[in-house]
C-alpha cells in the first residue's frame, strides 16, 4: 500500500485487495462444508480468503451494496487495522462496524468455517474500548446500568405487565409468597436442596416484553396457565445483558448474569422458559458459558416448551378461530437467535404443524438461511427511529438500509400468500409489525405466543 493520503481510507483499503469472486449465490443445496466444522475448530478473520461466498446472503450488503459491510468486506478492514495499514478514525470506524445485524447468515455459509459472529463481536469490543462508541449506545449502556433496562424505565415497573393477566398476577403473587418464606422459614439454599418443587418452572421475560410488549408476556403467561403450568416470576429480575453482548459492552455485562444467575439459582426452579429469543440465546451463548457449562437448571425457549408438554400429556391443539376446513394461513420466520444462535428451527414448526386450524407455509429463505427481520445487531436500537435525530450521512443511509432490510423479509412472507406472519422474537415481531402497520399490508404480524393464545389444548 502507498504511503500517504490514501493510506487512512478505509475504502481504499477495500478496493485495492484482490477482486471478490462469489459469483455462486449460496443456497442450502450448494454449501461448501468446511473440513473445520466436522473438527468443531473456530478460525479467525486471519483466515479469510475473500472469496465473497458471503456477500450474497448478507442483507446489508444487498441493501447498501457497499463492500464495507459484508463479512470479506468487514475482514479486510479488521487484518487493515490490525497491520496499521489504516489509522483507528473513531467516527469513520462506527459505521463499519455497527452496519452488521449480527444475523450469522454469513458464519452459515461461509466455506472456509470462519466464526463470523465471534469475531465481530470482539471487533466491536475491541472498537468500544477504544472509545469509538455511539451516542445512542452509551445512553442504552447507562440505562441498563442505572435502571436495568435500556428503556430509561424504573425498574420498580418491570411488573406491571402482570396486572392484565390473571395467570401472570397469580405467577407473581405465588413467587412473593416463596419469597417471604425463604426469609421466615428456609435459607435459599434449601430450595436449590429441593424445597421447591424438582419440577418447578420459572419464567424470565426480559425488558422488551416488560416494558414494551405486555400483549406477549400476557400471552405466554396465559397459554402457560392453560397447559396447567403453577410458574414463578423472578422479582428482581434484570436486564439479561444481550444488547451489551452484541454491542461490544461485554464488561458490562458480567454483573447482569451474576445477579441474574444467582437469583435464578436461588430461586429453586429447575426449568426456565423464555418467551424473548434474544435472552434465550443470550443464556444458551453467554450464561452457559459464566457457568461453566452446566446452569444448573434447563432453559427451554416457549415453542420448545409447549412441544414438550404437549407430548408428555398428549394433548391436541386447536385454533379456535378457524377451522381444519379453513385454516388460518401462516408463514414463519425465524429469528436469528433462535434459529441460527441455538440451532431450535424443526420445534417451532413441529408445534405449529400440530395445530389443527392452521396451515403453515415456508418462506423461500427459511431454517439456517433465513433473511434477519433487520432487527439484530442493536442496528435497530442504534439506527431505527432517529433519522431526525442525526446529521451524518451514513448514519441516515444505515437506517434506509435497515428499513429496506425488513421490507423485504415482508415482501417473501407476502408471496407465500398466507394471511399471518408468526415470529418467536419479541424483536422480529416488532420490527415486521411496524413494516406491515407503515405499508398497510394485508400480512397480519404476531408472535407464537399469541397464536398459541388463540388455541385450545385437549385431550
Ligand atoms: S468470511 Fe468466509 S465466505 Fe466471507 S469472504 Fe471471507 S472466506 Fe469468503
Ligand atoms: S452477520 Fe449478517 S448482517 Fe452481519 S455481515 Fe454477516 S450476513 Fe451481513
Amino acid at each position: 500500500m502507498s504511503e500517504g493520503k490514501e493510506k487512512n481510507d478505509i475504502k481504499n483499503v477495500i478496493t485495492t485487495g484482490p477482486p471478490v469472486a462469489g459469483l455462486v449465490s449460496p443456497s442450502r443445496e450448494n454449501l461448501i462444508e468446511p473440513k473445520t466444522k466436522e473438527k468443531e475448530e473456530k478460525f479467525g478473520y486471519d483466515r479469510c480468503t475473500h472469496c465473497g461466498y458471503c456477500r450474497h446472503v448478507c442483507r446489508v450488503y444487498n441493501t447498501s451494496w457497499s463492500e464495507t459491510d459484508y463479512a470479506g468486506g468487514r475482514n479486510r478492514i479488521i487484518k487493515a487495522l490490525d497491520r496499521k495499514d489504516i489509522k483507528f478514525d473513531k467516527e469513520e470506524i462506527i459505521p463499519s462496524v455497527f452496519r452488521c445485524m449480527l444475523c450469522g447468515n454469513c458464519k452459515t455459509v461461509c466455506p472456509v468455517g470462519i466464526d463470523t459472529l465471534e469475531v465481530f463481536q470482539n471487533f466491536r469490543k475491541a472498537v468500544v474500548k477504544r472509545g469509538a462508541i455511539p451516542a445512542r449506545l452509551k445512553g442504552m449502556r447507562d440505562s441498563i446500568l442505572k435502571n436495568n433496562n435500556p428503556y430509561l424505565e424504573n425498574h420498580s415497573d418491570r411488573f406491571n405487565w402482570c396486572e392484565s393477566s390473571e395467570f401472570g398476577k397469580q405467577a407473581y403473587e405465588r413467587t412473593k409468597r416463596e419469597l417471604d418464606l425463604i426469609d421466615e422459614k428456609f435459607s435459599s439454599e434449601d430450595l436449590k436442596k429441593g424445597k421447591r418443587n424438582s419440577d418447578s418452572v420459572g419464567y424470565f421475560i426480559g425488558c422488551t416484553s416488560s416494558y414494551r410488549n405486555r400483549e406477549l408476556v400476557n400471552a405466554t403467561s396465559d397459554v402457560l396457565g392453560k397447559l396447567g403450568i403453577e410458574f414463578y416470576v423472578f422479582p428482581e429480575e434484570r436486564c439479561c445483558g444481550s444488547v451489551l453482548f452484541r454491542t461490544g459492552l461485554e464488561d458490562e455485562a458480567i454483573e447482569l448474569i451474576k445477579h441474574n444467575y444467582k437469583m435464578i439459582r436461588e430461586s429453586g426452579v429447575s426449568e426456565v422458559v423464555f418467551s424473548c429469543s434474544g435472552c434465550f440465546s443470550t443464556f444458551t451463548l453467554e450464561y452457559s458459558k459464566f457457568a461453566g457449562g452446566n446452569l444448573g437448571f434447563d432453559i427451554f425457549h416457549l415453542t420448545q416448551f409447549v412441544l414438550k408438554k404437549v407430548k408428555e400429556k398428549n394433548l391436541k391443539i386447536r385454533y379456535t378461530k378457524r377451522t381444519k376446513e379453513n385454516p388460518l394461513l401462516i408463514t414463519y420466520h425465524d429469528p436469528c437467535h433462535l434459529g441460527r444462535y441455538c440451532g431450535v428451527f424443526e420445534e417451532p414448526r413441529e408445534l405449529i404443524n400440530m395445530i389443527e386450524g392452521v396451515k403453515l407455509y415456508e418462506m423461500k429463505h427459511n431454517r439456517d438461511m433465513s433473511w434477519c427481520c433487520g432487527a439484530g445487531g442493536g442496528v435497530k436500537a442504534l439506527y431505527g427511529d432517529i433519522a431526525g435525530e442525526v446529521g451524518r450521512d451514513r448514519i441516515a443511509e444505515t437506517r434506509t438500509c435497515m428499513i429496506r432490510i425488513r421490507e423485504d423479509r415482508l415482501k417473501e412472507a407476502v408471496e407465500t400468500n398466507a394471511e399471518v406472519l408468526v415470529s418467536s422474537c419479541v424483536f422480529c415481531k416488532n420490527n415486521l409489525f411496524q413494516v406491515a402497520n407503515e405499508d398497510n399490508s394485508p400480512l397480519k404480524v404476531m408472535d407464537i405466543s399469541q397464536l398459541l393464545n388463540d388455541c385450545e389444548f385437549y385431550q
